[in-house]
This record gives C-alpha cells, structure tokens and sequence, in this order.
C-alpha cells in the first residue's frame, strides 16, 4: 500500500521556507538532508518530546490518538470528536490532501481550542512574540505559521466551529517546584518519552507552572489574511498551500527561485558525498551553471554580509563577481582596532594584497604583538562546556538556566612550556554542578595573577550567569561570597577580565580557508597549514608523554601525535583526529554506546550527552565512556586555543 502524499506540518514548514524544499524534503536516500541528520542531536539538545510530554499533563483524561495509518487516526478522530467534550493527544485532521496531527486539541462543544507545543523558550513577564518594529517577532513568525497553517486545515474539516488558537511553551519566568522534572521525561532510544511521575506529585500544577499557554489568534489571523512573504515572490495563503499541495502530490519539482535563504539550505551536499546536492541541482537549474561555476564560492559564501539577497536580485552570484563596491566604503589600510568586518570581506574577495601577504594569509605582526605584550603569564587557557534544557534539572532554576557541567585548563608558562594543568566535570544524576564548577574553577585560576583566555564569550555568559544564581539562591552555599568576588575579577570590566582570542583572531588574522569565520574548529586547521612551528611539534608524539605535554586524558609512555603531514604537505584537522577516536573509544560496545559516541563526537554535543547522563540507568561501563569522551574532546577545545596562541608567537619571529 502506497502512502498517501498529504502536505502535513512539517511539509508546510519546509514550504514556507522555500516552496522547491518539499521536492527533496522526502528523498533522505537520494538527497543529503543535514537538518534531518541533526533532528536527534537537537530534540534530545532541547528537550522538544519532554516538553511535549509534560504539555500533555496539563489534560488529566486527555486522549492519545494512535492510528497506526494516516486513516486509522482519522477515523478514531473522527469518532472520539462525536463526543460533547472532548481532549485529545495528536487527532488527525485531513481535508482533500491536507493532514494535520494537532499537539492538542480541547472540544468543548461547537469550541475547538488548537494547542501547538513548542520548545521554545517564552519569558511570560516578557512576551516576545511581536518585534521592536510590530509585525510578528522573525523568530517567533514559524512557529506562528505552523499554528496558522493546522488552524487553516482544521477551519476547513470543520467550518461552523468556533477556533481559537495556541501556543504552549516552557516559560522562563517560572521557577522548578521540585528536583529532579527533566529525570520524570525519559527519552529511549525511539525518540519516545517514559514519563516517570515519583508517587503523589500534582502532575497537572507542574505542567500549569512550567508552561505558558499564549493564545496567538490575533497573529494567526495576520498569516492567513496577509500574503506570505515567499522567495518567488508574495502569495496568498490559500492559494500557496494549494499549489504546494499539488506539487507534493505529484512529485513535481517547483522552480526554484534561488536567494540569500539557500545560503542555509538542508539540502546541500560537500564534494564527494554520495548523496545528491539538492542546493546545487537548484543553482544549476536557476542559473544554466556547471559543476565548475562553484568553484570560488558564491556570495552565499560571503562572512556576515547581510546584502546576498541584493547582490543574487542584480544578477552577482560568484564571489569573483563582487566589486568593491558591493562591500561598501571601508579603508585599505588596516587601523589601530584590527580588521573590521568589510576588510575581511574583501580580503576574501580579493585575496590577500601583496603588502599584508605573509605567505597566503593575512597576519598583522604589530597589533597582534600589541595584545600579546600585555598578558601575563602564566597564562591559562579554559574552555567550558554548558546545557540549557527546556525542563530543568533542579528545583529552582528556570526553564533553559545554563548549567555548567565540564571545563579543561591549558596552562603556557613563560619559558614555552605547556601543560594541560586541569579539568572538572559534574554529570552525576541529581547534582547542581554550578557552584562546584565555579569552586573549582577558582581552585585552578586563583594560584596566580595570569592572564585568563576563552575563545569567543560564551564563558564570559556562563560565569556572569553563575553570580546571579548565587545571588537569587535561597540556599546559596557558604562560599558564595567568595566565588562572587572571584567570578567579578574575570568577567567582563574585572581587573583580571578574560582575553577573548576569538576577537583577537577576527582583527589580526585572515586565512582564505576560513571564509572569514572565526570559530575554533575553522581556525586551527588553516593556522596548521601557514604554521611551521605548529607543524613540527604536534606531528610529534609529545602529547601526554613523560617529557613533552602533559596531559590528563592522553597520557601515555610513547605520546601522542595530534597532527599527520601528507606527502603533499597537507596537514590533518586534529577535530577529525578526535572524532575517530572517540568513535574506535566506544564502538565496541553495544548499539546504544554507538549513539552516545557518535553525539560526542559531533562536537558542540557535549550537552546532549549530559542530558543524556542524568538517566540513571546507564550502566556504569557506558557512563565512563560517555564521561572519558567528554573530557578529551574538551582538552582538545582548550589545546586548539594553545595552538593558535604558538602559531602567532612563531610568526612574531618568522
Ligand atoms: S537551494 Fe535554495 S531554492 Fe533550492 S531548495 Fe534550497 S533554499 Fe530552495
């Protein structure tokens, strides 16, 4: 039996983004889809199926509808509908080739109440949903769609009824009654969500508190009665839903109608995958291009430019099209701040100019020597590791409050010498990690006076966050005094505030293979391939061996070589490196072990795998993989930063 081709919710969403994604939205075996790839990592990342769990609690005699099939589900709809008054749990609406499954939806009567359950955070003493400018908030406006769109489908099954429509989000206003809620929504292996109430709990009170119901009426109405702004241009609601339902229907590709929105398309393969690249099929089509046009990048490429839409609508696709003045007035010369963000753009246009040109990139020795002349050594290189989850973890934090759970220290002494001085890492079910994160945070940074790194702000955040959790703390620890003070020294505007190497990276250093970005992961590989003294010590084996770079995950008596040089002189991405590791680390044990492996190694998933260590469950032998995982991948984050810190050291000399 052939499933039937419905435009359902998730389709209408791909559609609205660009009508052409609903051609490779179903075709994971032929099309890469990197959201679909991602869709775990970041439900488990947020907490959406817990949040739909407890949304669930707020209807105590609420029925799940559970069709198998798409008609199953309509039929039992149907007929629980026959009811006076009724709740139910996923009812599948259709009409003609539009199918909803509604999060929940309340009949009271000829009253329907459509409730749309979403992770997203909601601050109820400061609601969000309409921007600075009115209109609807552009990160509220999907979610708002979504909901127009199933208020759309259910108006025509049942057009005498009078609907009202919401969304019901974690509200961060509110604080946890109890210990121990994300533990109550446990998500198995099949995405599914065991709920696990502890005997005598008020479960309905729990769910009234921690979500906002917002009624979204007055915005639905806007979707369905303004056109939708599409790339191809203004439609009316009724008629864009209708020929996208069509086009699903019969499998018909809508002509594309390329724009600064493909710059995020899912549907975009790297070279060499074995999946086709919906992203390039679109450019070719809309353009008459060949394999070859990609080469050089197109202005999707450009590093934070925000004109694309501009420059695709006047016909400027490549990259090697761009004109000066497309980037806008800016200085040749760089001045006293560093690079600003339109020289970088064009250096990545341009390429590098003979007088910057230190042997294809772009370095600037002065300023960069400027900054290095005021830290003090030793210095120390700290990278933290956090979770925000939808369902708090303790009593009395807020929906989405950070958690610290994990940081590595490298510390570099003047002499040249670097050791991987410490680590800390709290995932044991049940325990908050923040004030014992900031203790031993303190324990490894207050020895001396040096200067402290981070790359990019996220610790400057997290540490700003733990002094107002101190400070609202009820029960706030004996120690909170003096972890305030010390928190205050490194933050922004302390004495002894952090030194954010990121910034330091976007002002005094281009690589062409960074396509202007600034993050770690991007950065270290390029400095490796400029960086000789780089090269010739981590293709070494000194890492973790008695006389080279001590190391509390690596240690071993040969050492440990981060980098392999090619025969070409290509040198390897040390995050690749990783990756593998914490893959052979784990794959040996059993399928579940994989999952967890595989989240590590993703990077940037170390919160995932937290959440996912607060079910007690695991065995113990897959907790200490899962923790083993995450403390290398996180000495790694702190090594990058050495790294690049001794890349620029060299070139102060070179
Ligand atoms: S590449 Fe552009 S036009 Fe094609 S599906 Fe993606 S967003 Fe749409």
């Amino acid at each position: 039996m052939t499933t039937p081709r419905y435009l359902t919710k998730s389709r209408f969403k791909l559609a609205v983004d660009c009508p052409t994604k609903l051609f490779y939205g179903d075709k994971r075996k032929e099309y890469r889809d990197t959201m679909a790839e991602n869709a775990f990592l970041a439900m488990l990342a947020e907490g959406g199926h817990q949040v739909g769990a407890l949304a669930k609690l707020r209807y105590p005699g609420g029925i799940e509808v559970e069709g198998l099939s798409h008609a199953e589900a309509e039929a039992q709809t149907q007929k629980y509908l026959r009811c006076e008054n009724v709740v139910l749990f996923e009812p599948a609406i259709r009409v003609g080739d539009f199918f909803i499954r509604i999060d929940v939806l309340v009949k009271s009567g000829n009253q329907f109440e459509l409730i749309e359950v979403k992770a997203k955070s909601y601050n109820s003493l400061s609601p969000n949903i309409e921007g600075k400018r009115g209109g609807i908030n552009s990160k509220m406006l999907p979610y708002i769609q979504d909901a127009a769109f199933q208020t759309w489908v259910l108006r025509q099954a049942y057009p005498a009824a009078q609907i009202t429509t919401s969304l019901m989000m974690p509200d961060k206003a509110q604080l946890a009654p109890v210990d121990g809620i994300n533990q109550m929504f446990k998500i198995n292996e099949n995405s599914d969500v065991e709920v696990r109430i502890p005997h005598g709990m008020d479960t309905k009170a729990l769910a009234d508190t921690l979500l906002a119901k917002v009624c979204v009426d007055r915005y639905v109405e806007q979707i369905l009665n303004q056109p939708l702004d599409l790339p191809g241009g203004p439609a009316i609601f009724g008629d864009a839903v209708a020929s996208w339902a069509e086009a699903y229907l019969n499998d018909q590709r809508i002509v594309p109608v390329i724009g600064a929105q493909c710059g995020g398309c899912q549907f975009k393969a790297a070279p060499g995958d074995a999946l086709k690249s919906g992203f390039h099929e679109c450019w070719k089509m809309a353009n008459g291009w060949g394999d070859q046009d990609f080469d050089g990048g197109t202005v999707l490429d450009l590093w934070n430019f925000h004109g694309k839409q501009k420059l695709i609508d006047q016909g400027v696709l490549k990259i090697s099209q761009v004109t000066r003045d497309d980037i806008g007035e800016f200085d040749d010369e760089s001045n006293v701040d560093g690079l600003n963000r339109k020289q970088r753009q064009w250096l990545q246009v341009s390429g590098i100019p003979d007088t910057y040109n230190c042997g294809g990139f772009y370095f600037d020795r002065a300023l960069a020597a400027v900054e290095m002349s005021r830290w003090r050594f030793p210095l120390h290189f700290i990278d933290f590791e956090t979770s925000t989850v939808a369902l708090p973890f303790y009593k009395g934090m807020r929906p989405y409050e950070p958690l610290a759970f994990q940081f590595s220290h490298h510390i570099m002494e003047a002499d040249g010498s670097v050791r991987h001085d410490g680590q800390f890492l709290c995932v044991e079910p049940g325990v908050f990690p923040n004030y014992r994160f900031a203790q031993a945070l303190k324990d490894a940074l207050d020895k001396d006076n040096g200067s402290v790194f981070m790359w990019s702000h996220h610790e400057n955040t997290i540490l700003a966050k733990i002094i107002e959790q101190l400070a609202e703390d009820t029960s706030r620890p004996d120690n909170a005094e003096a972890l305030t003070s010390f928190i205050k020294h490194l933050i922004k505007g302390g004495d002894r505030a952090m030194v954010d190497l990121c910034t330091m990276a976007e002002k005094t250093f281009f690589h062409p293979d960074t396509k202007g970005g600034n993050s770690i992961k991007v950065v270290l590989p390029a400095i490796l391939k400029v960086s000789d003294v780089l090269r010739e010590k981590y293709s070494q084996p000194i890492y973790g061996s008695p006389d080279g770079i001590s190391s509390c995950n690596f240690s071993s008596p040969d050492g440990f070589a981060w980098i392999e040089i090619a025969k070409d002189g290509a040198s390897s991405d040390p995050y690749a490196k990783l990756k593998q590791l914490a893959i052979d680390m784990i794959s040996s044990g059993s399928r579940e072990d994989e999952g967890h492996d595989s989240i590590i190694a993703e990077g940037g998933a170390a919160a995932t795998a937290y959440a996912r260590l607060q079910f007690e469950e695991l065995d113990d032998r897959s907790r200490e993989r899962i923790c083993s995982a995450l403390l290398r991948y996180c000495e790694l984050d702190t090594l990058a930063m050495v790294m690049v810190v001794q890349a620029w050291q060299g070139m102060q000399t070179s």
